[in-house]
């Protein structure tokens, strides 16, 4: 039960009926259509050490729908996190480069960046996300025009790496660590003892099974100009928004969605659940390709999805009736402890990707 206010709420999600994993659909992931690489490797001790120092660092957060700086503070080994500006993005990004411009450096120990893009030498190359904003930057000289020394990195890496992070203080037991973000899009990446973040793209693998596709969505991947229609399509929050548009003839954010499924609104509740679906065959599918044990592993959340109440905990169910029927576990004895989640929130921080970021930038700097 959820209380909130003076109402307790049902955790809905996790009442509903337990769905099968497709096999059909886990058939489909492998490492050359996920597009598996090995995009960066950090020293975890360096990183250790970073969060242990004092420090203040300017974390902006540069996403598909919004930008947002965070003042990022370390001190033997505790992490705040403070969002301290946000805008919400303006046509291709047009807004951003302003955005940037009105801090000053001077107030910081360090400044990072963690970009919803491709990073190449400490530099935004390219993003989909907003053209606009790629262009004001290269005409200005980057990012090391306007900050100087500035540590940059791709937002899925550097939620990686603060999701990582955190994540081993709360389980100090966990080996490998799986970060799927469900939000604007539908990404993860796996994240290990060794300090590598290996990325993945599990969102546009394309649906074979009409079981992952209860509305009929039809829209194409457009990824490296795939056709097909790909999880993401259908399962990101974003899809989620559209489909529920299309079924009821009303514009909701995925907030809102979920505001309707705590009371009870069964459209929203299966709308969500097709989403925690989705994000769990997107999850196994990448840990199959990538052979990741299951043991001392934690599911690092990050998006809108995860921030819904019980999203991650119903990822985590339909994860966990799998492998007992897969390798034969008594669900009882392994419940409780297999396959922590760790979710935005958790050990109050909001945003790993503002985290992971600033110990990078920290580390970078020793
Ligand atoms: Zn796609």
């Amino acid at each position: 039960m959820e209380r909130k206010g003076n109402l307790i709420y049902p955790d809905w999600l996790t009442c509903l009926a337990i769905p099968e994993l497709s096999e059909m659909q886990l058939g489909q992931f492998n490492c050359n259509n996920l597009r598996t690489h090995l995009a960066i490797t950090f020293d975890p001790e360096k990183l250790l050490v970073a969060g242990q120092r004092r420090s203040k660092v300017l974390a902006i957060d540069i996403g598909g729908t919004a930008i947002k700086a965070y003042e990022v503070r370390t001190e033997d080994g505790k992490i705040e996190c403070v969002l301290k500006n946000k805008e919400d993005k303006v046509d291709v990004g047009d807004n951003y480069y302003k955005f940037l411009k009105n801090f000053p450096k001077k107030d910081w120990d360090h400044i990072a960046i963690s970009v919803a893009g491709k990073v190449i030498d400490g530099e935004l190359i390219e993003s989909e996300n907003f053209r606009g904003f790629v262009e004001d930057l290269r005409q200005n000289g980057g990012f090391k025009y306007i900050y100087g020394e500035v540590f940059v990195v791709n937002d899925a890496v550097a939620a990686a790496i603060g999701g990582y992070s955190l994540a081993s203080s709360r389980f100090p037991e966990i080996e490998n660590g799986i970060l799927m973000i469900n939000g604007g899009g539908i990404g993860g990446a796996v994240v290990n003892n060794d300090g590598e973040v290996i990325a993945n793209e599990p969102g546009h693998i394309p649906v074979v099974d009409s079981l992952l596709n209860p509305n009929s969505v039809t829209k194409k991947c457009n990824f490296y100009d795939q056709e097909e229609t790909c999880l993401e399509r259908i399962g990101s929050m974003r899809e989620i928004e559209a489909q529920w548009e299309v079924l009821y003839h009303q514009k909701k954010t995925g907030q809102e969605i979920a505001e309707l499924m705590y009371v009870g609104d069964n459209r929203a509740l299966r709308l969500i659940d097709l989403a925690a679906f989705i994000t769990a065959t997107a999850f196994e599918g990448l840990r199959q390709a990538n052979n990741i044990n299951i043991n001392n592993l934690v599911i690092i959340g990050q998006g809108g999805a995860f921030k819904i109440k019980g999203f991650g905990e119903r990822v985590r169910q339909i994860l966990l009736n799998h492998y007992c029927k897969m390798y034969h576990f008594d669900e009882k004895a392994y419940s409780t402890k297999l396959l922590p989640v760790f979710i935005p929130g958790d050990g109050g921080i909001d945003n790993f990707g503002a985290v992971g970021a600033a110990l990078g930038a920290i580390a970078q700097s020793a």
